[in-house]
């Protein structure tokens, strides 16, 4: 989609799922001539670069090439949801050996780790993401070429999320220590974005429990910090189970789960005339039968159910599970539903994006090259929309508002534990897709380089402001109890729900 809030997308119940900013984050925003007259623009002047935060932006700078490595080894690994070994480990020792105390596999995920400096108040989240998309493999080039057809690759640049955000840390990690700040960062490094997994796990274990705020970015089309939300979501499969026959022969004497299937997917078609606009159903058949001459005894079907918050889709997800029930009746089949996960819609919080924000200002977009634009422009061409090049601009401060138009994201359930603000920074080209080989292709060279080291900037420049001034993280919280209207989270999770954990693969022998 279009995106206007930071989140992650899932697309039309694929695989795809999740993040992607550029779907939730406008990849392509139209000229805003208009800017000054937008209700919905809050005027925000440059933040001051105090001595502190040039301090963290040169040791960023010293350490370029470096995390310029770092972001490339996550980037080869292109590693999917829960199998990030490699980049996990890549990204734990880079803070490990910076003065963070690392802990491995948390909440029950292998690829998950916390890393942790300092100690006392105020605690700051770093929100990191590193897991790549099935069948995206590209090479760091202005035309489509895989590097192997079909092998994963980074097309929500989570290479750059990953490194941007441990760069940040390690930067205000060196500040603290040098002039005996307090307080404590805590580094989450989070699997499994793209299939809204890792987070919410995560939540339920209560790993995010005790934050003061927290904050992330995303790699994306433009500079800006989006006012967006996300939208709530429950995902799970249905399994019918019936009766098999030889679907000639005696076909009276099976019981087809391709039926209960179909039925289901009818019945809910017919269901969308009365939900409200704002949901949103979608599903694959995932085993539909094996050959027609047999009537299916296991179909297995997997179904999204969105809405603009938790409790709209709780109460779809309930009649959703009718028109199943109702299925097998019809079809004299039973059936089990396996739950993958669920998301809360994510809260903004305008008071900790405006710190961003006003970083952002101050410290400006990345300053993309001649040639990296002419690769970008390339891109565009490859990919038949405008030649327009890289964003240079940064797109004005707005209030929040809701679109219909929004993904999910697992970052939600972190907004709901503790204020939680966010930055996009330019490193795709205008106007391609989300979750495409042009994404791949600029994570993997001096564009994803030149994004990633201005969010590590602004998030740590942003950080010494949380860190320093008290006031900020009092009404960031302020501003979060009352979108909160007394609501606690709850997990989305059934209680006895383990996650998918997918076992480390032996090296290759030979
Ligand atoms: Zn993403």
């Amino acid at each position: 989609m279009k995106l206007r809030s930071l989140v992650i997308i899932i697309l039309g119940g694929a695989l795809l799922s999740a993040s992607s900013l550029a779907s939730v984050f406008p990849l392509s925003r139209p000229e805003e001539p208009g800017a000054e007259d937008d209700p919905l623009v809050i005027k925000v002047g440059p933040a001051r670069l105090t001595p502190l935060k040039k301090e963290a932006i040169a040791w960023i700078d010293a350490e370029a090439a470096d995390l310029a490595k770092l972001s490339d080894t996550v980037w080869a690994a292109a590693e999917v949801a829960m199998e990030e070994y490699v980049s996990s480990e890549t990204l734990a020792v880079y803070l490990e050996r910076r003065g963070f105390k690392v802990q491995r596999g948390v909440a029950g995920l292998p690829t998950a780790f916390v890393g942790v400096y300092g100690a006392g108040e105020p605690v700051i989240g770093f929100l990191a993401e590193y897991d790549a998309l099935p069948g995206l493999s590209q090479r760091a080039e202005s035309g489509q070429n895989p590097v192997e057809a079909g092998t994963p690759g980074h097309g929500c640049g989570h290479n750059l999320f990953g490194a941007g955000i441990v760069a940040a840390a390690a930067a205000v990690k060196d500040v603290m220590a040098r002039h005996g700040l307090l307080g404590t960062l805590k580094v989450f490094g989070c699997p499994a974005e793209e299939t809204v997994e890792g987070k919410v796990f995560m939540a339920r274990a209560g790993v995010f429990d005790g934050l003061s705020c927290s904050f992330y970015w995303h790699p994306g089309g433009d500079n800006e910090v989006p006012p967006g939300s996300s939208n709530a979501l429950n995902q799970f499969e249905v399994e019918f189970i019936g009766k098999t026959a030889h679907a000639a022969g005696d076909p009276w004497n099976g019981r087809s789960a391709l039926d209960a299937v179909e039925l289901t997917d009818v019945g809910l078609n017919f269901l969308r005339e009365h939900l409200p606009p704002t949901a949103r159903l979608h599903y694959v058949i995932v085993d539909g039968g094996k050959a027609p001459n047999v009537v299916p005894d296991r179909a297995r079907a997997w179904y999204y159910v969105r809405d603009l918050d938790r409790e709209s889709v709780e109460k779809h997800y309930e009649r959703v599970l009718k028109v199943i029930e109702g299925a097998a009746l019809m079809t004299g089949t039973t059936y089990k539903i396996h739950f993958k996960s669920g998301v809360y819609e994510r809260l903004a919080n305008q008071a900790g994006n405006e710190v961003i924000y006003a970083n952002l200002l101050a410290i400006g977009p990345p300053a993309f090259t001649q040639e990296e634009q002419a690769f970008a422009k390339e891109i565009q061409k490859n990919s038949g929309v405008e030649q327009n090049g890289l964003s240079a601009k940064i797109a004005p401060f707005k209030r929040p508002e809701r679109s219909l138009g929004d993904g999910s994201t697992d970052v939600a359930e972190v907004s709901w534990l503790t204020p939680t603000a966010v930055l996009v920074i330019a490193a795709t080209p205008l106007g391609v897709p989300g979750h495409h080989w042009s994404t791949v292709a600029c994570s993997g060279m001096s564009i994803g380089h030149k994004a990633l080291l201005t969010a590590a900037k602004v998030l740590s420049a942003s950080c010494l402001d949380f860190l320093t001034q008290p006031q900020t993280i009092q009404k960031m919280r302020e501003e979060w109890k009352a979108d909160r209207h007394g609501r606690e989270y709850k997990s989305p999770l059934p209680a006895d729900l383990a996650p998918r954990v997918v076992p480390k693969k032996a090296p290759a022998s030979d």
